[in-house]
């Protein structure tokens, strides 16, 4: 393809993008490129967390290779925008955490279907921590079972 045909689709690709994932990124102080927007967008259509070889899979644009896709995430883990979660496997996966309240995962031990949960029950923990002097509090904490369904198979 000529250059400059790559150049008007990659801005016909930028008019495209909904200018709410251009937001997130000035008001994180990043700016605002093909791949960091392309990134956002698959992250914030796909409902649960992803892997760098997923993410790369989706991106539409060829030159986006997973060194960038890597550093790219980084930046919005940085950012606190997305949250890297480790399911105990040899995969890290991420997740848009803009506009989605705080919530958990279980992962089928057969299957690996990723299910949300939506209630926490470390607020006490955190209160007690607080209460000790510490700052910036985290968590990440991740179940593991088998489904319902997986269990039917397996009788
Ligand atoms: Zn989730
Ligand atoms: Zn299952
Ligand atoms: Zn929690």
């Amino acid at each position: 393809m000529p250059d400059y045909l790559a150049g008007k689709q990659a801005k016909d690709f930028t008019h495209m993008i909904n200018d709410e994932y251009k937001k997130i990124l000035s008001d994180n102080s990043l700016r605002i490129t093909n791949p960091r927007l392309e990134i956002i967008k698959i992250l914030r259509e796909n409902h649960k967390p992803l892997t760098i070889a997923e993410i790369h899979k989706k991106i539409k644009n060829r030159k986006t290779d997973l060194a960038t896709v890597y550093r790219t995430l980084n930046s919005f883990i940085k950012a606190k925008f997305v949250n890297e979660i480790n399911f105990n496997d040899e995969y890290k996966r991420y997740e848009l955490i803009i506009d989605r309240h705080h919530h958990h995962h279980i992962v089928c031990n057969v299957c690996k279907k990723i299910e949300n949960i939506d209630r926490c029950i470390t607020n006490e923990i955190e209160k007690d921590l607080k209460k000790k002097g510490y700052e910036d509090i985290s968590h990440s904490l991740e179940f593991f079972g088998t489904c319902s369904e997986c269990k039917e198979l397996i009788k």
